[in-house]
């Protein structure tokens, strides 16, 4: 028999609260960690986003602050939870407010891009949970609008995002001021070395909780990869969306520009599209999540940073328009898809420059992604053109392709030239009767071609005939329309995130 939440002897509140979510059986993480944290236990949680991590530690939290009832002193809280972003920590605070809709406790969350005054209203009241970015948290302890001296249980999310952007320095000052006598929850979906540091500075004899091993993507999701040049990446992505399998789908760029970029020159060619990413407001993102939740926007593209925490029902899809420079961010990329349970594809968009990624993160996964080559395939050339023709090539703020992309950490940008081998050199792929081309839909591995694969093959082909392509692309576009436009470049925070302030 399975267990259930009843089993846990959590408080009655609880139980009437997670009826109505709908939750009726524990997830692995949430079997394992919530009777120790109930007794009071530090936990050390190797978990990604989507096993159901927030209500392992949002129920025994709640729990414990029910069982021991005392109204928090102002500019105080008895739980705090630092989260790297601000979506995730809206999400978190979201999570505490329906668990514990029947306990009446003041839950708030404070993160940077708004303004001060109604957080400080709401530190000044005394709070049971406080949710918080580090940036924000640490203005409002040297401003004195919150003070650590008291907080019973601190949680430390997805540590290894924090060390991504930066924030292990600040995390360990928020830290130094919490009193000696705590209870530390700590949960990564990775364990680099600092954060391994990290973890056992704060935590004491931890119990130790691992629901998959350590960067191992998720089962259930079908990966796969397409090879096609950066400059033909976005007319292949329009192509994919004919499928109506591509129901819901998070495309991921390495750049806030990119990202517009992409929305952009997916709307012009009738998918409709928003983008999230630093550079937009805060009041801006929430709008385009609404709309992607709502199933108003059929595309939401993200950089990595705006997608921590992004937690929406059935994304069919999740595409990586370029590869992520860190290998772990893959995992949590397609982490997005295939969530409480339920099937999900992710597909890659590879170009030359970009195998070297390609090799660390099936270093990292421990496994080959099937590929596909799409590099030589001129329908995407002329279906570039027209969309450009059709209303993305009139925009100033859309110059041609990927090029204002940074280069790739690793990876000559011409493979053959600096004699690169093929990771998946030779795997035949099998196709699907009727089936045009990648990504098919859920559940679908078997996508494209039945040539050998041969990743040089497309360079190869183009220097025999260069200029059918070029003749399809440029045929309904004015080129030098297109040339003529100036590369904007968008002023940078120093690389760093909308995250960096919050
Ligand atoms: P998380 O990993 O905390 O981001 O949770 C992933 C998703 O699973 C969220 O949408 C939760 O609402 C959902 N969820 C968490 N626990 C359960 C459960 N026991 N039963 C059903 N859904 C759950």
């Amino acid at each position: 028999m399975s267990i259930t939440f009843d089993s846990f002897g959590l408080n009655k509140a609880l139980l009437t609260a997670l009826a109505t979510e709908g939750y009726v059986t524990p997830t692995p993480i949430q079997a394992q960690a919530i009777p120790s944290v109930m007794t009071g236990k530090d936990l050390l949680g190797i978990a990604q986003t989507g096993t159901g991590k927030t209500a392992a530690f949002a129920l025994p939290i709640l729990h414990r602050l029910a069982e021991n009832r005392t109204p928090p002193l102002p500019r105080t809280t008895r739980a705090l939870i630092l989260s790297p972003t601000r979506e995730l920590a809206t999400q978190i605070a979201d999570s505490f407010k329906a668990y514990g809709r029947h306990l009446g406790f003041r839950v708030a969350v404070v993160f940077g891009g708004v303004s001060y005054g109604p957080q400080e209203r709401a530190l000044q009241q005394g709070l049971d949970v406080l949710v918080a970015t580090p940036g924000r948290l640490l203005d409002h302890m040297q401003q004195k609008t919150l003070d650590l001296s008291t907080t019973e249980i601190f949680v430390l999310d997805e540590a290894d995002q924090m060390l991504d952007l930066g924030f292990v320095k600040p995390i360990r000052q928020v830290v130094a001021r919490l009193p000696h006598r705590r209870q530390n929850l700590f949960f990564s979906a990775t364990m680099p070395t600092e954060i391994g540091k990290l973890a056992s500075d704060l935590l004491k004899d931890p119990v130790r909780v691992q629901v998959t091993p350590q960067s191992t993507t998720v089962e259930r999701i079908n990966q796969s990869v397409i090879w096609v040049e950066q400059g033909r990446k976005r007319a292949l992505l329009t192509e994919m969306f004919s499928d109506p399998n591509y129901s819901r789908c998070l495309v991921f760029t390495k750049t806030k520009h990119g990202a517009d970029k992409v929305a952009a020159y997916l709307e012009a060619g009738g998918v409709q599209a928003g983008a999230i990413h630093g550079n937009k407001s805060q009041p801006q993102r929430e709008r385009t999540l609404a709309a992607f939740k709502a199933g108003k926007l059929r595309v939401l593209v993200a950089t990595d940073i705006a997608a921590r925490g992004i937690d929406v029902d059935n994304v069919s899809h999740v595409v990586n328009f370029e590869l992520p420079f860190v290998p772990e961010a893959y995992v949590h990329r397609i982490g997005r898809t295939a969530r409480a349970g339920k099937d999900g594809s992710a597909v890659s968009f590879v170009a030359g420059d970009e195998m070297k990624l390609l090799r660390d993160i099936e270093k990292v996964t421990r496994q080959k992604i099937p590929a596909v080559d799409r590099r030589n395939d001129a329908s995407l050339g002329r279906l570039d053109a027209s969309i450009m023709a059709a209303g993305v090539g009139k925009k100033a703020s859309m110059p041609d392709d990927g090029r204002d992309q940074p280069q790739s950490r690793g990876g000559p940008r011409n493979p053959r030239r600096e004699g690169v081998k093929a990771p998946h050199g030779g795997q035949p792929h099998r196709q699907r009767k009727g089936h045009r081309g990648p990504g098919t839909g859920n559940g679908d591995r078997s996508i494209a071609p039945t040539t050998p694969f041969d990743p040089l093959a497309a360079d190869r082909a183009r220097s025999r005939a260069p200029q059918a392509d070029a003749r399809a692309a440029a045929q309904p576009v004015k080129e030098g329309e297109i040339r003529r436009r100036p590369r904007r470049r968008r002023p940078s925070n120093g690389g760093k995130g909308f995250a960096a302030n919050g």
